[in-house]
């Protein structure tokens, strides 16, 4: 059986390779701060920094290393994460006008990324090429122009179709019949925009607790009573941006968060560096690149152009990097088949927080503050519902989202491990199987 492993190669995300994360204050708890926030991912970390700019005392605790949640391993991918539901499976659920009100602050987000990354003075490798989505039939190439015609009804949108003759101007692949370039959308090197905010974080004299797990909060006169695997910390006010990860470490305290997230895998590779020239050739455009599966793939040159960076939805609920990376190598090669050959390099896997209306949700329950469930699409959410968040926490005025007003729904006998995904997810595979 040929080796698809190269002889460095690493399960950790490659992300991670040639970027130094900043220190952090590894000093005694402070007895009391303005604000703690439960989770140092995008979320938590861009709350900390517009709170700490407004001037209030902030402490982040994350049961992790810094990086090793979604926020530092995923695909850099950006753009309006359009809705599961499309818009008339919204309208089926909200009416119209709250349809329309939900996909817009997709493209809210995705506006104002780049205007976060300028405001902040934020090199994360930015690139904005748009993405090249690709479908396997003229009758998906038909209803996929259909979605988009849909979607033009939002301020900002915009796709350009590409026809059977044009694929290969987008992809160096025979794999697809057609497909739409999504114009605003691009990349980031995720990690990189993990340690700009930690960074900022200390220069502003925030403080930051990783592999310090929140074991416990408890609602009192002044605020939270915040128990950690350090100590305890009063807070006036609490954050909880904990997403994939919300069963994992307080059980008990974030029950109400558990009992309506499902988190599921979704797993990367990257492969050894290839010639610039057939990277050029595999992404002419040097865009990002999906298709129309059930089960999500997504992928990418590496920003240094040099890699092909592959991600999709794990098949099962077990986190093995090889067995994950095999599966990522034939559908690679599905794509691109000539890179049978291509060795993988690193490998690595996160959770995702998926949630029943395949929406995120943000807004204070009982006397805790939180913004979760970006569904696999969060890296311009998080940094948009944190700002949203952060302006709520102090009081101003237009912190108010769409997605404020959802019900955050749990489901009868739904407990936070969602052991019926298996299921779905083979089913999903199968479709996928018959679709092409
Ligand atoms: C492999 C992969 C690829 C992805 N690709 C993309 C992509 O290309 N584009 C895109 O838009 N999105 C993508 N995503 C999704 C995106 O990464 C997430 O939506 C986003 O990073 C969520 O950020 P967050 O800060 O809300 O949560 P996270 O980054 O998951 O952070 C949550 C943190 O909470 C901490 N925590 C939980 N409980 C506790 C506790 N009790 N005490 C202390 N800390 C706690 C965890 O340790 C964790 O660090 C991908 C995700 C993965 C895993």
């Amino acid at each position: 059986m040929q080796n698809i492993f190269s002889d460095t190669y690493q399960e950790t995300p490659f992300w991670h390779h040639n970027v130094t994360m900043p220190k952090t204050n590894q000093s005694e708890l402070p007895k009391q701060s303005d604000i703690c926030i439960v989770g140092a991912g995008f979320t938590g970390l861009t709350v900390a920094l517009h709170l700490l700019e407004a001037g209030k005392s902030v402490v982040i605790f994350d049961a992790m290393k810094l990086g090793q949640s979604a926020s530092g391993k995923n695909g850099g991918m950006i753009g309006p994460s359009l809705h599961k539901l499309g818009l008339s499976g919204l309208i089926n659920t909200h009416g119209e006008k709250k349809a329309l009100g939900v996909l817009q602050e997709g493209i809210n987000a995705i506006q104002y990324f780049p205007t976060f990354l300028k405001e902040q003075n934020i090199d994360c490798e930015l690139s904005l090429n748009g993405r090249f989505n690709g479908v396997h039939n003229q009758k998906q190439l038909e209803q996929v122009e259909r979605k988009c015609e849909e979607f033009t009804k939002l301020d900002g949108f915009k796709y350009t179709m590409v026809a059977p003759e044009n694929v290969q101007d987008e992809i160096g692949s025979s794999h697809y019949h057609g497909g739409v370039i999504y114009n605003l959308d691009g990349s980031i090197q995720p990690y990189k925009l993990i340690a700009a905010l930690v960074q900022k974080i200390v220069d502003l004299g925030g403080e930051i607790y990783e592999q310090t797990p929140v074991t416990e909060i408890v609602k009192t006169s002044s605020g939270h009573q915040i128990t950690t695997s350090r100590g305890s910390i009063k807070a006036g006010q609490t954050v909880i941006a904990t997403n994939g990860y919300s069963k994992d470490f307080a059980p008990k305290s974030l029950t109400y968060f558990s009992k309506r997230i499902l988190p599921l895998t979704s797993a990367m590779i990257a492969t050894q560096e290839l010639p610039s020239k057939t990277i050029k050739k595999l992404f002419p455009k040097n865009r990002i690149h999906g298709g129309n599966h059930r089960l999500v793939q997504y992928y990418r040159p590496s920003p240094d152009g040099k890699r092909i960076l592959f991600g999709a939805r794990g098949d099962d609920l077990w986190d093995r990097d090889q067995y994950n990376a095999k599966n990522l190598h034939i559908l690679m090669c599905q794509i691109f088949p000539d890179m049978q050959q291509t060795k993988i390099d690193f490998a690595w896997h996160g959770k995702v927080a998926y949630t029943f209306d395949h929406g995120p949700h943000i807004g204070q329950q009982d006397s805790l503050f939180y913004a979760m469930g970006f569904c696999g699409s969060g890296v311009t959410r998080t940094i948009y519902l944190a700002k949203k968040l952060s302006m709520q926490i102090l009081g101003e005025e237009n912190f108010q989202t769409e997605f404020h007003s959802l019900n955050f729904q749990t489901k009868p006998f739904y407990n936070g491990k969602p052991w019926f995904m298996p299921f779905i997810i083979k089913w999903h595979s199968f479709m996928d199987k018959m679709n092409r």
